[in-house]
């Protein structure tokens, strides 16, 4: 099984590939996997160019001994199968573990390449994928790459006997290199839509580790969430609503899939992050607000909604993480703006916990999905600059309902694993009644979602109006 990675970057030698990897291009290295061995090899490595490859080399003896015991499986397709030659779930198994530093994006010696994209060629010379070329176009397109794929044929000296079920894969594009292999660690099981190895409930956890928001952003999420899972509908009703809280899914479309014969048909169901921004949005028409902060702002989502309302006519975006705040500008497309509408829109790094003369001044700041990520010693400082120093006329925060938990099966601890507490209804509202009443402001506290008669609904929101 063979994977290659290659680079032509003009802002840095191409060699500096192998930072970004941690593996040395001039070495070949072994790293021993349960069901073979995995090696890294630079084919080429000059300052123009250079290619990484990752061999694997499956022991199918070994393999068919590291199943799971709950599953036996005595048939003869154990040992004799394609796997020693076939990029496959395995191939992502050794991927994620060779290059593991490299997937958190982490390099300290040149983290400026590590954080942007770059120009990559991944080339995969056999790929099992179910429903050929154009469902990995479908997949990888999206993502930003050009993708070339054709069909390996079942046997060149036979052409008459057709297409194999593999193909032959080629990924050209600028992509930030912990995004494209965290892409392929869940995209390659995905097209071969077999999974090799035993799947716990820490799956979900792996999934969005590796998917995070280039996944939540995919058009065809849900269905790679059910095939990265294999269709375990439980798992994948986990994953789904926790992607839900980092963008817009793509709403159940089951049919897209004709070949799925297992999936269930569901009813088409609004992602809670939608509802959320509606709830935002409607508390922001009803209070009149027409100057708004975006207080934590993450990636832009919201923002990205406020730019396109003409309703308002000062916007800005405030968050502590340089990441998101470069995300955000991209989501609110701040370079294509004309000059004027990019005065009306300024984005800027900061810290809620302290006092900053930019937050003052808007009629409306929100605080979407954000107190929940503060500590609870420096909550009141937080408080303090908002409602306190800053103190516009309406204040919107939303948290998570914890209560609410409870129905989304297979979650343990908290929704997100930034959050430093979650809170039940009753403790939401005495946050909100002493917030209000220590800065003088009065609050109602509203619904987010479906309604639960014992759990109440998945978020919360609390409008807060001075005097
Ligand atoms: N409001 C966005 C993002 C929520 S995630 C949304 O609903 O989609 C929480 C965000 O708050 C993160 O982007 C995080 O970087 C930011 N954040 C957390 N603590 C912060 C602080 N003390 N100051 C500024 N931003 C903070």
């Amino acid at each position: 099984m063979l994977l290659t990675i290659s680079t032509t970057d003009a802002r840095a030698p191409a060699t500096d590939l192998g930072y970004l990897l941690h593996k040395h291009p001039e070495r070949v290295q072994s790293f021993p996997q349960s069901f073979g061995t995995a090696t890294v090899v630079y084919p080429e490595a000059s300052a123009e160019r250079c290619t990484v490859a990752l061999l694997l080399e499956v022991d199918a003896v070994r393999l068919a001994r590291t199943r799971g015991r709950d599953s036996p499986d005595f048939s003869l397709a154990q040992y004799v199968n394609d796997r020693p030659y076939a990029a496959s779930s395995l191939l992502a198994v050794a991927l994620a573990d060779v290059f593991s530093t490299a997937r958190a994006g982490i390099c300290k010696s040149r983290q400026d390449l590590a954080d942007g994209p770059l120009p990559l060629t991944i080339t995969i010379p056999v790929l099992p994928c179910r429903g050929g070329p154009d469902v990995a176009r479908r997949f990888f397109e999206p993502l930003g790459w050009t993708v070339a794929a054709t069909s390996v044929q079942l046997d060149p000296a036979f052409p008459e006997w057709g297409a194999s079920r593999y193909v032959s894969l080629v990924l050209t594009g600028e992509v930030r290199l912990a995004d494209a292999l965290n892409q392929l660690h869940v995209l390659l099981p995905v097209l071969d839509e077999s999974k090799h190895y035993w799947q716990g409930p820490d799956e979900v956890d792996k999934l969005l580790r590796s998917g995070g928001e280039w996944l939540a952003a995919h058009p065809d999420c849900e269905l790679v969430v059910r095939r990265y899972l294999g269709r375990r509908t439980t798992l994948a009703r986990v994953a789904l609503a926790r992607l839900a809280e980092l963008d817009d899914v793509a709403e159940a479309d089951v049919d897209a899939d004709p070949d799925d014969e297992h999936a269930v048909p569901e009813p088409a169901r609004v992602p809670l992050n939608t509802l959320r921004h509606e709830a935002v949005l409607a508390a922001l028409a009803e209070v009149g607000a027409e100057t708004v902060i975006d207080l934590g702002c993450g990636p832009g989502q919201l923002l990205r909604k406020l730019v396109a309302d003409h309703r308002f006519v000062r916007l800005a975006g405030v968050d502590v993480s340089v990441r998101s705040l470069q995300q955000a500008a991209r989501a609110v497309r701040l370079e294509k703006m004309s000059e004027r509408q990019a005065e009306r829109t300024s984005l800027f790094q900061g810290a809620l916990t302290y006092e900053d003369p930019r937050f003052a001044g808007y009629d409306a700041a929100v605080l979407m999905e954000v107190v929940e990520h503060v500590d609870p010693p420096r909550l009141a400082a937080l408080e303090r600059v908002v409602f306190g120093v800053a103190a516009p006329a309406t204040v919107l925060v939303t948290t998570p309902n914890v209560e609410y938990n409870d129905l989304y099966e297979g979650l343990t601890g908290h929704r997100h694993h930034d959050h430093r507490f979650e809170w039940t209804r009753a403790e939401f509202r005495a946050w909100c009644d002493a917030v209000a009443s220590e800065h003088g402001y009065s609050v109602e506290v509203r619904g987010i979602g479906d309604v639960d008669p014992e759990r109440g609904t998945p978020s919360q929101l609390g409008v807060f109006r001075r005097g």
